[in-house]
């Protein structure tokens, strides 16, 4: 059963499109089961039915034409408990239902199973038999299988509007990803193609199919003619045998061989990179699988003779055009920060990638500039998405394609809404964060890029909360030096002299990798990160240290700020190395003064030793966002979980409020610079339960400003007093939705469902 079941998964993803999928699996089904009857029927949402979509053994007649409420009937049945049922005597069923177009009547023993993806019932996969049959365990576990295969094409086929029934609703469809940059666009997707990687080239129909077969064999002609090239450059130099290779490379890329095999995947419906892949990937499978030394060598040769193929494959297909819509949506497998300047930032409305993580660097910019980006986007279906309208939500991590027009006015609105809202905030920017009743909550901004526009703010806030020194390590080639690190980090303490300038020693590890310094562990978020990583290599943090005291002398607005710290030990470890820079710089003639030192509080373990660490240090700054995940266990950056990740959760909001009223009684002033000091709500929160300041992203200043100056301190500590009572995070939020809806300040917080 495993060797039919692998076959016809390879069969249903190598299916040209949705019918073809569903005309095959229904066939290998019924045959691998040995019964009578395999249907489909599609979950359509817009008329809630379920619509047979796909038979053989039923009339073929009755294909769109039958279909049933959720409930209604054995299949109906299915999808509404969304668990199998198996029956050998399906017609003694109180729910049984007789469609007399399927010519039903005739069959005994029914076998459905519900099509699940993510949470979302998609529709139901039946088998029947006209004897009676009890369909074993194995059975079950087979179709169930068939099941969550079929959930995924159909999610990419919903996606990709190639679900063309005329039953469903113009295919639009919804993707979930993490929302990494907030706010919303319509726009027209531009898919970023990467380079020469065969395993990441999209799917693509080609408009025409003599064009990519001439493409096709340029490619092949000119990847030759370099064999050939270097073959005669290294005559001299290799032997005799290594030189045979050549000829077997050239063969390799013979007409009868790789370019007659992809000439025909093109003509099926591919275009020549796709193509390209396709053949090569199936090659290389093969080859590795093979029990001979000598062929599974030949697997490397033919993926790199693929690549190069398709590096000059993609030299015609750029990997971005030069030409972009008005209203460009970015999306790729991967984006990178340079892929990203490509794109005029007038055209630029929003990012999407099946890839990264609200951390990932591309996220850290995307935010710097105010465009909508949703990452890790792991379902998104690439193929045919180049040139689809879509709605992009950077607020609530979607992506609608091909939206209805319905959608598309909603969001209209909402866009408008929210650009209207820009400039009536904009009014206040120079006004004072303060309540009402006169509390000041001093607010200040995260940065980490040399584009930060936050310089043009100084009169607007009291200093930088957090430096992410990270981020221009990650731009670099290699570890900068420690006179590049000074010129650096004086940048920014000169652009906000004398307010005080955080800055945070490397945190790299968890999603947050440089180039030159790769970290692979099975579960990075619980492994070498942020400090853990520096007092290993004492040589880095020494530098960096170096470098920033330098870069404050005769400023002296440096605070250095520990991250991901565990252990007191750490604390002391890294304030030796500290002092020791300090030191250093002394007999190097340079004084530098002591700066004021701070930990993270984002590792729980923290939140247990306030008293051992407020002896060692100046004060503490909360990373919420690392603090939530840790808290919950709850990858900061799945989209699996990510509606369980939630910084209202009470458990985290508990925690937050008794740091507060620790480090008031310690007397450490504290600062929250995870991603809730930048929600107008929990920013309100914050400031009730005590925190000294509140550090965010620049875009989120104005809404946070205008939370304050319109919320007492006294109503906000109420606020508190009310949220630390409700025990589940949704009670949380819309508890929070209701007063600030009574307060008139619904409209500060993300669009709501
Ligand atoms: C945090 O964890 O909340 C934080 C501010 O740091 P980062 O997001 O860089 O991990
Ligand atoms: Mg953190």
């Amino acid at each position: 059963m495993l060797e039919v079941l692998r076959r016809v998964i390879q069969e249903v993803n190598g299916a040209r499109n949705l019918d073809a999928a569903l005309a095959t699996m229904v066939r290998r089904i019924r045959k691998a089961m040995r019964t009578d009857v395999c249907s489909f029927y599609l979950y359509d949402r817009e008329i809630e039915q379920l619509v047979l979509m796909e038979t053989i053994g039923l009339h073929s007649q009755a294909v769109g034409r039958v279909s049933l409420r959720v409930g209604e009937g054995l299949v109906g049945l299915v999808a509404e408990r969304e668990e199998p049922l198996n029956l050998e005597d399906a017609r003694a069923h109180p729910r049984f239902r007789y469609f007399e177009s399927t010519g039903e009547e005739r069959y005994s023993s029914f076998l459905g199973v519900p099509i699940i993806h993510q949470r979302r019932m998609l529709g139901v996969l039946v088998v029947q038999q006209s004897e009676k049959r009890r369909y074993d365990e194995e059975d079950e576990a087979f179709l169930i299988t068939m099941g969550a295969q079929l959930a995924g094409v159909l999610a990419h086929a919903l996606a990709t509007g190639s679900l063309t029934r005329p039953t469903l609703p113009g295919g639009q469809a919804l993707f979930n990803g993490v929302a990494a940059s907030p706010g919303m666009a319509i726009g027209e997707v531009v898919v970023v193609a990467p380079l020469a990687d065969l395993n990441s080239v999209p799917d693509l129909i080609p408009t025409d199919v003599e064009h990519e077969i001439v493409r096709l064999k340029e490619a092949i002609g000119r990847v030759r003619e370099e064999i050939r090239a270097a073959g005669e450059r290294l005559a001299n130099r290799i032997s005799v045998q290594e030189l045979a290779l050549f000829e077997v490379y050239q063969q390799m890329l013979s007409e009868a061989a790789l370019s007659q095999e992809v000439e025909k995947r093109i003509r099926e419906g591919q275009w020549a990179p796709g193509a390209l892949a396709d053949v090569v990937r199936r090659h290389v499978l093969y080859l590795e699988r093979v029990d001979d030394d000598y062929l599974r060598e030949r697997a490397a040769d033919v993926r790199d003779l693929g690549r190069r193929v398709l590096a000059h494959l993609q030299e015609e297909t750029p990997q971005i055009p030069d030409v972009f819509p008005e209203s460009t949506i970015l999306v790729g497998d991967e984006i990178s920060v340079a892929t990203l300047g490509e794109v005029p930032r007038e055209r630029l409305a929003g990012l999407v990638s099946a890839r990264g993580s609200s951390t990932s660097h591309v996220a850290i910019v995307a935010r710097a500039m105010g465009i909508p980006t949703v990452l890790g986007m792991v379902d998104l279906p690439l193929p045919r998405l180049s040139g689809a309208e879509v709605v992009l939500d950077g607020h609530r991590g979607r992506l609608f394609v091909r939206p209805s027009d319905e959608l598309k006015n909603r969001y209209r609105s909402l866009i408008a809404e929210e650009r209207a809202l820009a400039e009536v905030l904009e009014h206040e920017q120079d006004l004072p964060s303060e309540t009402p009743d006169g509390h000041e909550m001093p607010l200040m901004v995260n940065t980490g890029l040399a584009i930060d526009t936050t310089v043009s703010l100084r009169k607007r806030i009291s200093g930088v909360g957090l430096y992410r020194t990270e981020v221009p390590f990650m731009i670099a080639e290699r570890f900068p030096g420690e006179q590049e690190q000074a010129r650096l980090y004086r940048d920014q303490l000169e652009s906000f002299a004398p307010m005080p300038v955080v800055m945070r020693t490397l945190d790299i590890g968890g999603d947050k990798d440089l180039p030159y310094f790769p970290i692979d562990e099975a579960n990075p978020f619980l492994g070498w990160r942020g400090i853990r990583v520096t007092l290993d290599h004492p040589e880095v943090l020494m530098v960096q240290l170096r470098a920033m005291l330098r870069a404050s002398q005769g400023l002296d607005n440096l605070q250095v700020l520990l991250p991901m710290v565990t252990n007191v030990d750490e604390v002391d470890d890294a304030l030796r190395l500290l002092d020791r820079a300090i030191r250093e710089l002394g007999e190097e003639g340079i004084e530098a003064t002591r700066p004021r030192v701070g930990v993270m509080i984002e590792v729980p373990a923290t939140l247990y030793q306030l008293d051992a660490l407020a002896e060692r240090v100046d004060f503490f700054s909360v990373g919420s966002n690392d603090l939530t995940q840790y808290l919950l266990a709850v990858d900061r950056n799945n989209p699996r979980v990510a509606a369980l990740y939630d910084s209202c959760h009470p458990a985290v909001l508990v925690a937050l409020a008794r740091l507060a009223e620790a480090s008031a009684r310690l007397k450490r002033p504290i600062c929250v610079c995870g991603e809730l000091a930048g929600d107008p709500a929990g920013a309100l929160l914050l400031m009730g339960m005590g925190f000294d300041s509140l550090s965010m992203n620049a875009p989120s200043l104005p809404r946070v400003r205008a939370a304050i100056r319109r919320v007492s301190l006294r109503a906000a500590k109420e606020l508190v007093d009310e949220t630390l009572a409700l025990n589940t995070p949704s009670a949380v939020r819309s508890h929070l939705f209701g007063r600030l809806s009574e307060w008139q300040l619904a409209h500060l917080l993300p669009p709501r469902d």
